[in-house]
């Protein structure tokens, strides 16, 4: 259900709400769950500004109608055949709801992924922390940002990796790491960044935990870089991972 086009005054106000972006049933499409059917609930806001975000309206300009938690369950209820949930964003883990909206899902036996840029650490259930950390190539440099005003640039560059939240969702959850791929020179800061958390974590991170993916929301930016992540990802030892939802539905709205 794209519930972007509602505005705040259209929410139910009663109980706990989150700002919903969008909330549907597709197919997971990055990472070790590909491909698995599962109901999408898209928080909008976030704490940091990449440039290339593919969630804009989560981010750049954030759009959301304010749902209660019922109104969040109900409508992932709905359903039937998904038994599994992705929070995502935006940074769902900027609200405090997003804890109990996972409560509640971990109660009701779903398999809860949160997709989070790796700079906070959450005190609720998660079946599979998906941390997405942002390499330096992220930044919106005044030539990059999509706005042309440059303000994100000093706040995104300092923010964007917190040692001890990334180190700290590593070993309290099962995670995978997944570095946005915008060209071969990204390889050395993402080893030094695996260098960095292998240190501050009690965890053994695997190379089949960390994912490497193309950058690129439209087929087209994908057919650019697709191939030459994927020899990267076999030059180093990581995992592929695909962006199957841009490949199927080259990521239209709630896909
Ligand atoms: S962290 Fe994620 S949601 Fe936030 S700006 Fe970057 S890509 Fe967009």
């Amino acid at each position: 259900m794209p519930v972007n086009s509602r505005t705040d005054s259209d929410g139910a106000t009663e109980g706990e709400t989150l700002p919903i972006n969008e909330l549907f049933y597709s197919l997971q499409g990055e990472g070790k769950l590909a491909g698995v059917p599962s109901v999408f609930v898209r928080t909008s806001g976030c704490n940091l500004r990449c440039w290339f975000c593919d969630s804009y309206h989560t981010s750049w300009e954030p759009t959301h109608a304010q749902m209660t938690l019922d109104e969040i369950v109900e409508e992932i209820q709905v359903h039937e055949k998904a038994d599994h949930v992705v929070l995502t964003g935006g940074e769902p883990l900027i609200h405090t709801e997003s804890a109990t909206l996972l409560e509640r899902l971990n109660e009701l036996g779903y398999h809860t992924t949160v997709e989070t840029n790796g700079t906070i650490q959450p005190g609720a259930p998660i079946d599979l922390a998906s941390i997405s950390p942002k390499l330096s190539s992220s930044t919106p440099t005044p030539e990059r940002d999509p706005k042309g005003e440059g303000e994100w640039e000093d706040r995104h560059e300092e923010s964007r990796i917190d040692m001890d939240a990334l180190s700290g969702l590593v070993d309290r959850y099962e995670s995978q790491l997944k570095f946005v791929v915008t060209g071969p020179d990204d390889l050395v800061e993402i080893e030094q960044i695996l260098d960095r958390v292998r240190q501050a974590t009690e965890t053994n991170i695997t190379d089949s935990d960390v994912l490497l993916m193309p950058e690129g929301t439209t087929r087209d930016e994908l057919d650019e870089r697709r191939n030459a992540v994927a020899e990267l990802a076999m030059e180093h030892g990581y995992r592929y991972t695909p962006r199957l939802h841009v490949d199927l539905w080259n990521d239209a709205p709630g896909t």
